[in-house]
């Protein structure tokens, strides 16, 4: 603990954020980090309060009271070290993760919590800035090869660790740029997409081999999930040239609404809708690109693919947006006394809520549910809802609450509700309930049913975060290693 009246002396700081009008004519990120004299003052607030929760609150365990110390104490090369020992990409999450971290803060029980996410932040961008961040090849080979299916944060963080300890590793990678969600899920004004290849470039310089376009196993015809692949491989070759295999695919296959209209022209899934801008900020063309200039846009779905939407309709000047969540709306605050440490359901607005609001073109509906789709000549041009409750645990219609919302375009984002089954049935590897890999994730875990075969990231637990799916690679990266060398040193 670098001061230890700090939570005292000195107030919570946010990141800042440029001004609307000026981002939303781009796609570039526009968060202000922190100063190095604020990130000091920031990692002053953390209290030295014995049983660090934010430790075990954050999924891959950040050791977060020693980095606050060492950014409090100007030692930032060793609070990256410290971070780094824990987390391959913090880059990554100092972006985008909701930070659990900072709901289990101790200084949150009942004040403001530590901005932890915003130090993380602040110190892998300065060592990036300070060239800090070097490859670290290995010292000797084992001559094991291992194959990582889906170079998602998952995949990449796996393949990381791998190298590192000298296997051979090659990412299979099905999309024509590695990452994953975060390449072509997450927009650019969350997170730039400088951040993945930097680390790419880092990891083919450990060793990692990247094959992109490349599709492991075969892909059902009628999914929209993206696809760029120019070749394939199949699972029996990959069984024969590798000694280990690991399914990093994700959870691809978006949740529908079958209602009645459902195949009108201009009702879309998120992920055909998201992909295509980010492609377009990469410098690619893209064919009659789905646009929201001008229309008036629907989404369905209130999480934080809904909230890319809006962003990404807002800056394409959609005339209005509605997002509709059939949840009731979440109290502003949340009881803490009854939830601390743990996340609590409360109201979330995001940046593109801001942006959306700002502009007046955003309205947020809860308690909603999609009866049918209607439309003219095969278009959509609105659709029918009706209010929900919950009654005995289960959202029920209101009667008499029926209404039509115009819409000439309606994007659907109610997550995911499973991988494209193809490479799991190529393997022959056990899937579970809800159809993700079956491989449990206690130590020695992320093994499947099928000899070398193991499954991480959302592929293995269903729709997550990007640091479920970092966790989950470094984790599978240290069973495989245990499996391919009799013990690892990798961390668990
Ligand atoms: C729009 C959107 C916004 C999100 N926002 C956030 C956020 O703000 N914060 C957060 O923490 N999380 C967010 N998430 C969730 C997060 O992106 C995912 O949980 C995370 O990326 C999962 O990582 P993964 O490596 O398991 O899988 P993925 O990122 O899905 O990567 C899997 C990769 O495997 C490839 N693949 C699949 N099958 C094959 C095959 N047969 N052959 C070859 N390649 C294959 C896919 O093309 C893909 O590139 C968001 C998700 C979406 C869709
Ligand atoms: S990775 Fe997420 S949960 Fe962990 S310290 Fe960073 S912001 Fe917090």
């Amino acid at each position: 603990m670098g001061k230890i009246t700090g939570f005292m002396e000195f107030e919570r700081i946010e990141e800042g954020y440029k001004p609307v009008p000026e981002r939303l004519k781009h796609y570039k990120e526009f968060v202000i980090g922190l100063t190095p004299a604020q990130a000091k003052d920031q990692s002053a607030r953390c209290m030295d309060c014995g049983t660090p929760f934010c430790n075990s609150g954050c999924p891959v365990n950040n050791i977060i009271p020693d980095f606050n110390d060492l950014v409090f104490n100007d030692q930032w090369h060793n609070a990256l070290t410290v971070l780094h020992s824990t987390n391959n990409f913090p880059e990554f999450t100092g972006r985008i993760c909701p930070a659990p971290c900072e709901a289990a803060c101790v200084v949150n029980f009942n004040g403001d919590a530590v901005g932890i996410k915003s130090i993380e932040h602040a110190i892998i961008d300065r060592g990036w800035a300070e060239g800090w961040v070097v490859p670290q090849p290995p010292t000797k080979k084992t001559g094991k090869k291992v194959a990582v299916i889906g170079a998602g944060p998952a995949g990449m963080a796996a393949a990381q660790q791998l190298a590192r300890v000298g296997h051979e590793v090659t990412v299979f990678e099905k999309n024509d740029r590695v990452g994953g969600l975060l390449r072509y899920g997450i927009p650019d004004f969350k997170m730039e997409k400088i951040h993945i290849d930097r680390r790419v470039e880092q990891m083919q310089a450990e060793g990692v081999v990247f094959k992109t376009g490349v599709l492991v196993g075969n892909w059902p015809k009628d999914t929209k999930v993206t696809n760029w692949a120019k070749e394939t491989i199949s699972a029996e070759q990959l069984k024969k040239e590798f000694d280990a295999v690991l399914l990093s695919g994700g959870a691809e296959q978006s949740r529908d609404l079958p209602v009645p209209g459902r195949d009108l022209s201009g009702v879309h899934f998120a992920m055909e809708f998201l992909p295509q801008q980010n492609k377009i900020v990469a410098g690619d063309k893209v064919k009659d690109q789905l646009r929201a200039d001008g229309k008036h846009v629907i989404v369905i779905g209130g999480g934080d693919t809904g909230s890319d939407c809006v962003g990404t309709s807002t800056r394409h000047g959609a005339a209005s947006v509605t997002q509709f969540e059939v949840m009731p709306q979440p109290p502003e605050h949340e009881n803490k006394a009854m939830i601390w440490p743990y996340w609590p359901l409360k109201l979330r607005t995001s940046s593109s809520h801001e942006e959306g609001a700002e502009k007046g073109v955003l309205e947020r509906e809860f308690a909603i549910s999609t009866k049918e789709f209607i439309g003219q000549n095969g278009k959509i041009t609105g659709l029918k809802t009706v209010r929900v409750e919950m009654k005995d645990g289960k959202l029920t219609e209101v009667a008499g609450t029926e209404k039509e919302y115009p819409a000439d375009m309606v994007l659907l984002a109610m997550g995911f509700t499973n991988p494209v089954a193809t490479v799991l049935d190529a393997f022959g590897v056990d899937k579970d309930a809800r159809g993700n890999a079956r491989a449990h994730s206690e130590e020695g875990g992320y093994i499947t049913n099928v000899p070398k075969v193991f499954a991480a990231g959302d592929m293995r637990r269903g729709q997550s975060l990007v640091v479920w799916a970092i966790r989950e690679g470094r984790q599978a990266a240290r069973t495989i290693d245990q499996y391919l060398m009799g013990e690892s040193e990798l961390p668990r």
